[in-house]
C-alpha cells in the first residue's frame, strides 16, 4: 500500500461522476462539495496484494505522523495514481472503510468517494513534515502467493511466521451483506432466504452455495432437459474443468479475455478454469471420424463454467461467476443450418411455454469489433439468421456490434422485478471455430469438408433461469419443481396419529417431496409457515377429518376436502405431466 501524507489548511472535494462501474451510490449530502479545515489527508492506493490485515499498519503510520504535525482530522482519500498496481476495486474499498472506522476512536475522520472522479483543491501548509510518503509492504502470505512462492515445509514447521488468527478470518467471512431495503418482495434473494433455497459467501463471490431445497429446483429442470433432448435427438458429454492454455489459444479465449480468465497451473504448465464449453467439445468431435451420416451432430454438455465479473455488477442469482450452462452444440452442414436454426427456435419456445414466461424483446447481434474469422463468413452467417427471424415472423431489433467473438446471435431476453430485462436463450452461429480446430467430415463423395455449428443454450444459465422464474412466479413453481409438495399439519396433537398415517400412505406416490409439521403451536402459525415456504399442498388433518377418513387440503389460500385416494391420484398426475400453474 502507498500513502502520502498532506498536512493541510484545507481540502475541499467533490464527486463527480463513477470511474468504476461498481462504485457505490452516493448520499445527497456526500454528492455535495465537502470541506475539511486544518486536517492530515491521507492520499491513499491500495495495491495487489494488501488485505485488511494491513488496516494494522495503515493506522499506525496515520496515528504517527498525525501525532508528529498535532492533526485532529483525518481525511481518507483515494488515490490510484500512488501506484499501477493497484488492488481489485472491493478489497481496496474493504481496506479503506475498516481503517476508517478504526481511526474513528482517536480522530475526526472523512472519507472522500471511493470509485469516483473527483475535482479537489487543497492548500498544505508549508513545513518540513507537512508531506510524507509511506509504503506498507503487503503481508508475506499474500506476497508469497501473488508471486507462486508460497511453500509449505513437511516437518510441520509452517514457512510463515504469521499466527493464523482462525476466530478473527470466521469472523471475516461471516458477514452477510444482502440489504433487503431496496428489494421487491418477489425479488429472488428474498425469496431464497424465505424457502432456504441458497446462500452466498463472500469466500466466493458470485457463486452460488445451493442448500437442498434449491437443488431440488436446479436438478428436475435439468432432468426435465435431458428427458426433452433425448427425444429431440440431441447426445451428451461433459468436459473438464481446467484445461492447458494452449486449447484457449486455440480457441481465440486466450486473446479475447486474457488474465481476466480464472488461471490456474499443474505440472508447471498454464491452466485455465473453463469459461465456456465449446472447447471441450470440439476435442470430443475431433476423437473419431466423423461421416455426413452422423450430421446434424447435436452434442449437449450442462457445463459449468467460470468468468470473472467486476464484483459491483454481481446480483444475487442473475449476475454470477459460475454457473450451469444448459450448453450444446450442433455440428451440421451449410444446407442443414437453417432448419436447424428453426428447430433450436422451436425448442426454445416449447420450453417458455411450459413455464409461462414472455420474453420482453429479442435481438440480432452484429460482428463486434473484436473478432475472429472472415467478413465473408460474418456476412453469411447475418444474413442466414435474419433470414430465419424474418420466416418466423418474430420481431426482433438489431444489436450492433454485440455478437460474439467467432459469430452472430440470437438473443431472448425476459424482464425481471424491477423491471430490469436479462438474456436467457441465445442462438449463435460460428464457421470460424471448426476452421480453427480443423473439424472434418467424410462427405458423400469421399471428400473431406468443414462443417459448420451452432452454439445455444435454453436456460442459459440455471442460476439466472432459477432467479428469473422465481420473480415470475413469486416462488409459487407448479408441482413438479417445488421443493416441498406436500407439508401435513395436526390441527392438535389428537390429530398426530391420523396425521401419521396420512404421510405413510402419501409417501407411497414415488418420489414425492412431502414433510410434516407437528408442533404443538396454534395452527395459523402452522399454515404460515408453510405458505411462506411456498409448498404446494397443505393438508390439514383435525378431528373432522379423522372421523371421516378425508384430509382437508389448502392451496392459494383455498380449502377443499379430498379422499386420501383421490388426491393421491390428483398430485401423481400433476407431477408425471409436469403440469404448468
Ligand atoms: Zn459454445
Amino acid at each position: 500500500m502507498k500513502l502520502l501524507f498532506l498536512h493541510c489548511d484545507y481540502i475541499k472535494f467533490k464527486p463527480l461522476k463513477k470511474a468504476l462501474k461498481s462504485a457505490g451510490e452516493l448520499s445527497e449530502n456526500e454528492k455535495k462539495e465537502q470541506e475539511v479545515k486544518e486536517c492530515l489527508v491521507v492520499l491513499t492506493a491500495v495495491e495487489k496484494g494488501d488485505s485488511v490485515k494491513n488496516v494494522k499498519d495503515l493506522i499506525e503510520n496515520v496515528k504517527d505522523v498525525a501525532g508528529q504535525v498535532k492533526a485532529k482530522n483525518i481525511v481518507l482519500y483515494p488515490y490510484a495514481h500512488l501506484s499501477s498496481n493497484l488492488a481489485n476495486p472491493e478489497i481496496a474499498l474493504h481496506v479503506l472503510e475498516e481503517s476508517g472506522k478504526q481511526l474513528k476512536k482517536d480522530f475526526e475522520v472523512y472519507r472522500a468517494p471511493f470509485g469516483y472522479y473527483k475535482e479537489f483543491e487543497l492548500k498544505v501548509k508549508g513545513h518540513p513534515l507537512s508531506e510524507l510518503s509511506r509504503e506498507i509492504p503487503a503481508s508475506k502470505i499474500a506476497k508469497s502467493i501473488l508471486s507462486g512462492e508460497i511453500k509449505i515445509e513437511s516437518k510441520g514447521k509452517e514457512s510463515v511466521d504469521e499466527k493464523i488468527d482462525i476466530k478473527q478470518l470466521l469472523n471475516e467471512i461471516s458477514k452477510s451483506r444482502l440489504d433487503t431495503s431496496k428489494l421487491r418482495d418477489n425479488d429472488h434473494r428474498i425469496l431464497g432466504q424465505q424457502m432456504d433455497l441458497f446462500s452466498f459467501n463472500e469466500v466466493a463471490p458470485g457463486m452460488v452455495f445451493w442448500h437442498n431445497n434449491g437443488l431440488v429446483i436446479k436438478d428436475e429442470l435439468i432432468k426435465f432437459w435431458k428427458e426433452v433432448h433425448k427425444k429431440q435427438g440431441y447426445k451428451e458429454i461433459s468436459t473438464p474443468q481446467v484445461m492447458d492454455k494452449r486449447l484457449w489459444q486455440i480457441s481465440g479465449h486466450w486473446d479475447k479475455y486474457g488474465e481476466s480468465n480464472f488461471l490456474t497451473s499443474y505440472n508447471n504448465r498454464p491452466f485455465i478454469v473453463k469459461p465456456m464449453n465449446c472447447p471441450g467439445g470440439m476435442l470430443v468431435y475431433r476423437n473419431g471420424t466423423k461421416s455426413y451420416k452422423d450430421l446434424p451432430l447435436r452434442v449437449g454438455e450442462l457445463g459449468i463454467v467460470h468468468r470473472q465479473e467486476l464484483s459491483g455488477v454481481l446480483a444475487g442469482l442473475f449476475r454470477v461467476v459460475q454457473f450451469t450452462q444448459d450448453d450444446a452444440h450442433i455440428f451440421c452442414t451449410e444446407e442443414q443450418l437453417e432448419e436447424e436454426v428453426i428447430a433450436i427456435i422451436d425448442l426454445i419456445d416449447f420450453f417458455y411455454k411450459k413455464f409461462k414466461i414472455d420474453f420482453d424483446h429479442i435481438e440480432l447481434s452484429t460482428r463486434p469489433e473484436k473478432r475472429i474469422g472472415s467478413d465473408k463468413d460474418w456476412d453469411k452467417a447475418e444474413k442466414l439468421l435474419e433470414s430465419v427471424l424474418k420466416k418466423k415472423k418474430m420481431k426482433y431489433k438489431i444489436n450492433k456490434g454485440d455478437g460474439a467473438f467467432y459469430g452472430p446471435k440470437i438473443d431472448f431476453h425476459v424482464k425481471d422485478s424491477l423491471g430490469r430485462t436479462w438474456q436467457l436463450s441465445t442462438i449463435q452461429l460460428d464457421f470460424s471455430m471448426p476452421e480453427r480446430f480443423e473439424l472434418e467430415y467424410i462427405d458423400k463423395d469421399n471428400t473431406r469438408k468443414r462443417p459448420v455449428m451452432l452454439h445455444r443454450v435454453i436456460y442459459g444459465a440455471l442460476e439466472r433461469f432459477i432467479g428469473v422464474y422465481l420473480e415470475h412466479t413469486n416462488g409459487r413453481l407448479p408441482t413438479w419443481l417445488a421443493p416441498i409438495q406436500v407439508r401435513v399439519l395436526s390441527f392438535t396433537n389428537r390429530s398426530d396419529k391420523y396425521a401419521r398415517q396420512v404421510i405413510k400412505k402419501l409417501s407411497e406416490i414415488e418420489g414425492l417431496r412431502i414433510d410434516s409439521d407437528l408442533r404443538d403451536v396454534p395452527i395459523p402459525g402452522k399454515v404460515k409457515d408453510a405458505e411462506l415456504m411456498r409448498i404446494s399442498y397443505i393438508v390439514v388433518v383435525g378431528d373432522k377429518e379423522e372421523k371421516e377418513k378425508t384430509i382437508a387440503v389448502r392451496r392459494g389460500g383455498k380449502i377443499k376436502a379430498f379422499k386420501i385416494d383421490g388426491f393421491v391420484k390428483q398430485i401423481k398426475e400433476e407431477i408425471d405431466k409436469r403440469q404448468s400453474l
